[in-house]
């Protein structure tokens, strides 16, 4: 029978009767797994049966955390690294070659962009950064070497939205390109990339997925043969998840459908909240009739997420002061977790930047990105206001 995704995150990847009958699934603090004795081996190097061998290989508590993120996902499997970084990385090497070319789009987060534009390039591997959303410009970066699209959706900070629907028709012309998406803001509760045509999946599971801003993570997710050859690579590069993480992930699962509910409508109550008031400029949630994806966001997603972004009427001085002036939202970078998180982009993420180079990017003096947390909207939306009532 299948099983509604609440119970899902409880119960899926873990055994039903664990060690000692404890209800939880057990932290499995190993570095190394032994062998009883040479039939052991025997048994596991010639049989191929199987068991665990070393941490970097896998660990079982690594492996429920897997099972768990794949059935949520819609995946035949899972593999988890010791960030969501580790897993783009490990991904990308895998699956390119020198010579090979890859497309990504401009909105991708700063440390991707970082890799595939002064990294890649170092071991033979082209690309080409094209708009988010713009298919023709797709079209007309394929090459006979294009091995990648990747792109994020929705994406950082003005949370556009990939149209799946366009990407399927542009891969019939290039089947033998992979399509990634790093699908961290939506969430596996909101969509399903892999249903919609995408070959691999990647999550920084450090955000909604763990859920408690305690951890890093991040997962690849895929069919078996793809998902097989990242692990081949892990198994070399190393970046695996600590158990006492993947633990945690665990542990954060447990509640990821209640939260990712109750983060959807706080999420939509708040943007709402934002985009009324006089003092904002602009107010960006593709649940909002002014986004400019919000058809494709209602098309292809169950849910609209947690992150608002949003411009306020002032400058720079005026965006500092705001930010003086909260006194629940937390201000940092990150997202996803519990406590709602506010991040000024222009002075954290872009701080090395100029302001041409910054607003080239969109990146306003006047942005903010508003990760919204757990707590009651109301009580978010007070600090809000106060915040902004100060600016006079
Ligand atoms: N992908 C997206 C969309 C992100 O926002 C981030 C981090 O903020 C990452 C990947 C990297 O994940 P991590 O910080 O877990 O390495």
């Amino acid at each position: 029978m299948r099983k509604h995704l609440s119970t899902e995150c409880i119960h899926a990847g873990e055994d039903r009767i664990k060690p000692h009958d404890s209800i939880t699934t057990p932290i499995i603090q190993s570095s190394t797994f032994v062998f009883r004795n040479s039939e052991d081996i025997r048994r596991y190097t010639k049989e191929k049966h199987f068991r665990y061998e070393y941490g970097r290989y896998g660990n079982p508590t690594q492996r429920a955390a897997e099972k768990k993120l794949a059935k949520l996902e819609g995946a035949e499997a899972a593999v988890l690294f010791a960030s969501g970084m580790s897993a783009i990385i490990n991904t990308l090497l895998a699956v390119l070659k020198a010579g090979d070319h890859m497309i990504i789009t401009d909105d991708a987060y700063g440390k991707t962009l970082t890799f595939v534009k002064d990294w890649l390039p170092k071991w033979g591997i082209e690309f080409t950064i094209v708009r988010m959303s713009d298919y023709d410009a797709i079209e007309n970066a394929l090459k006979p070497n294009t091995r990648i699209f990747f792109s994020e959706s929705p994406t950082n900070p003005y949370l556009n939205i990939m149209d799946f629907s366009r990407l399927r028709e542009i891969r019939k012309k290039h089947p033998e390109m992979h399509v990634i998406s790093d699908s961290t803001l939506a969430t596996p509760y909101n969509q399903r990339p892999l249903e919609l045509g995408a070959d691999i999946v990647i999550h920084s599971a450090t955000k909604y997925l763990a859920g408690h801003n305690d951890i890093l993570a991040g997962v690849v997710l895929g069919e078996e043969r793809l998902v097989r050859e990242i692990v081949d690579f892990q198994k070399i590069m190393g970046g695996v998840i600590d158990p006492h993480c993947a633990y945690l992930l665990i542990r954060g699962l447990k509640t990821f459908g209640i939260r990712m509910e109750r983060l959807n409508r706080s999420g939509e109550i708040v943007a709402e909240w934002l985009e009324s008031q006089p003092k904002i400029r602009r107010c960006y949630y593709p649940a909002l009739e002014s986004h400019p994806h919000h058809d494709v966001a209602k098309r292809e997603m169950d849910g609209f997420g947690a992150v608002v972004t949003f411009e306020l009427d002032g400058d720079l001085e005026d965006a500092n002061k705001f930010l003086d002036n909260l006194n629940l939202c937390y201000i940092g970078p990150s997202l996803g977790g519990c406590e709602t998180l506010i991040t000024h982009p222009a002075t954290v993420t872009y701080y090395g930047c100029t302001r041409e180079e910054r607003y080239e990017l969109g990146i306003l003096d006047n942005l903010f990105r508003l990760s919204v947390g757990l707590e009651d909207p109301e009580d978010i939306i007070a600090d809000l206001d106060q915040a902004l009532k100060s600016l006079g």
